[in-house]
C-alpha cells in the first residue's frame, strides 16, 4: 500500500501539510502502526487501511510534539460498530482507558472523519484524552505539552466555567461534562473549524497552538513548530510597576553576619601580628566565600512593563544570571499563603517559567501585605498564568 498516496486523497489534515512535513507525517504513521498492537474484535477485520487511517488521527494531533507516540496506550481494540463495556454495561464508542489501551467503533470513527469541519471527530478526541493521560506510570509525557499545560488550563477555565454555568459556546456541549472532556472538545474544534474557532475564542485557539505546537495559517495550511513565534505574541496586560510588589526576605542572611565576623576576624589578626600572619588572609578568603554564597543566593523579583524581572546577585555576581522574561512565558505562580495573628502572610513562592527552550522554577521567599497581594494575583490571573495559592 502506498500510504502518501492513499493519505493524500482520503486525509484533509495532510493535503494541507508541506512536503516536508508530509514525510514526518507518513514516517510517524508507520512507527505508530509498529508500535501498538492493534486488535479487531466481534469478527473485525483490521486491514492496512484501518491501521493508517487510525494511526494519522493520533500522527495528526501530536505532530507539533516532540514525544507524541502516546506509548502508554500500547493496545488499541476496534469494534465494528457502539459495543457494551463489559464492566459497566454501558454502549461506547470509544474509550480511552487508564488500564493502558484504546477502544474504537470504527463505523463512529469515520462518521468523525466524514465530515471534517462539524467538529465532532471520535479519533481525535480520544487521542485527545490519550494525549492528556500519557504521563502515566513512569511513561513520558511530552515534556512541553506538560508543562505549557497548566498555562493552557488558566485559560480554558474561563470557557470551561461560563459552559459549567450552561452558556452558550462554539465548542460543543459535551466539553462541558469535565475538564477532561473539555479538552477533547477543544482538540476536535481545533482541527475540525480552526477559523471559528480563532474568531470567537482568539485566546484560547492561541494557547492551544502553542500547545500543541501547530496552527492554521489564514490559507488553510498547517503551520508546525509556532510555539516559539506564538508565545512572542501572547497577549500580555501590563502589570503595573511596583517594586514592593515582591519585597525579598533573604533567607540565608546568616551567610551576612559570617563574613562581617571572618572579616572582623580577620582585621584583628592583622592588627595583632602584622601583615604576613597568614590566618588573617584564610579568614578573608572564608569571608569571601560565605558572600559568594550570599549572592548566589540572592534573588530579586519585580515586575516592569510586559516583563518580570530576576535578578540574581547584587554586587561581585550581578547581572549574568539575570533574566528578563515577558509574562507571555510565566506558567504558573504556586504561594503558600496563611495568617498569622490576623496578619495575612505569604510563606514562599514558586514560579515556573519558559527560558530558551526549557521550563524553569524559581523558589523565592517574601513578604507581601495583602493588597499587594491580591494585586499580583489579578494581574497574573488576567495573564491566564496559573495561579494556585496553598491555604
Ligand atoms: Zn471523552
Amino acid at each position: 500500500m502506498d500510504i502518501p498516496s492513499f493519505l493524500n486523497n482520503t486525509n484533509p489534515y495532510f493535503q494541507k501539510l508541506k512536503s516536508s512535513d508530509k514525510a514526518k507525517f507518513h514516517d510517524r504513521v508507520e512507527k505508530f502502526i509498529d508500535r501498538k498492537s492493534i486488535t479487531g474484535r466481534q469478527n473485525f477485520l483490521v486491514t492496512q487501511e484501518v491501521r493508517v487511517t487510525l494511526a494519522a488521527a493520533a500522527v495528526q494531533l501530536t505532530l507539533g510534539l516532540d514525544t507524541w507516540d502516546l506509548d502508554y496506550f500500547s493496545q488499541i481494540l476496534i469494534y465494528p460498530s457502539e459495543y457494551q463495556n463489559p464492566q459497566t454495561r454501558q454502549m461506547h464508542k470509544g474509550e480511552t482507558n487508564m488500564g493502558g489501551f484504546m477502544c474504537f467503533s470504527w463505523i463512529d470513527f469515520l462518521r468523525g472523519n466524514k465530515t471534517p469541519d462539524d467538529k465532532i471527530n471520535l479519533g481525535l478526541h480520544e487521542f485527545g484524552h490519550a494525549l492528556r493521560f500519557s504521563g502515566m506510570q513512569g511513561h513520558e509525557p511530552d515534556y512541553f505539552f506538560d508543562n505549557y499545560f497548566k498555562r493552557w488550563l488558566a485559560c480554558a477555565s474561563r470557557e470551561y466555567t461560563k459552559m459549567r454555568k450552561g452558556y452558550a459556546s462554539i465548542l460543543r456541549k459535551y466539553g462541558a461534562v469535565n475538564i477532561n472532556e473539555f479538552f477533547s472538545v477543544v482538540v476536535e474544534t481545533f482541527f475540525e473549524n480552526p477559523q471559528e474557532f480563532k474568531t470567537n475564542l482568539p485566546e484560547l485557539y492561541h494557547h492551544t497552538s502553542i500547545l500543541l505546537n501547530q496552527t492554521t495559517a489564514i490559507d488553510g495550511s498547517i503551520v508546525l513548530n509556532c510555539r516559539e513565534s506564538l508565545m512572542k505574541l501572547n497577549i500580555s496586560k501590563d502589570i503595573k510597576e511596583n517594586r514592593a510588589l515582591l519585597k525579598y526576605v533573604l533567607p540565608n542572611s546568616g551567610a551576612i553576619y559570617a563574613a562581617l565576623l571572618f572579616v572582623i576576624f580577620g582585621c584583628f589578626s592583622l592588627l595583632g601580628d602584622g601583615y604576613k600572619h597568614p590566618p588573617a588572609y584564610i579568614l578573608f578568603i572564608l569571608a569571601g566565600l560565605c558572600w559568594l554564597h550570599l549572592e548566589r543566593k540572592y534573588t530579586r523579583v519585580y515586575f516592569k512593563g510586559k516583563n518580570l524581572i530576576i535578578e540574581k546577585g547584587f554586587f561581585l555576581t550581578k547581572n549574568p544570571h539575570s533574566k528578563t522574561l515577558p509574562i507571555s512565558q510565566l506558567i504558573s505562580f504556586y504561594a503558600n499563603y496563611y495568617e498569622l495573628d490576623n496578619t495575612p502572610k505569604i510563606e514562599g513562592c514558586n514560579i515556573v517559567f519558559y527560558y530558551e527552550g526549557d521550563f524553569y522554577e524559581e523558589n523565592l521567599y517574601f513578604e507581601l501585605s495583602q493588597p499587594h497581594f491580591d494585586q499580583l494575583c489579578d494581574a497574573l490571573i488576567a495573564n491566564y498564568v496559573h495561579v494556585h495559592i496553598v491555604r
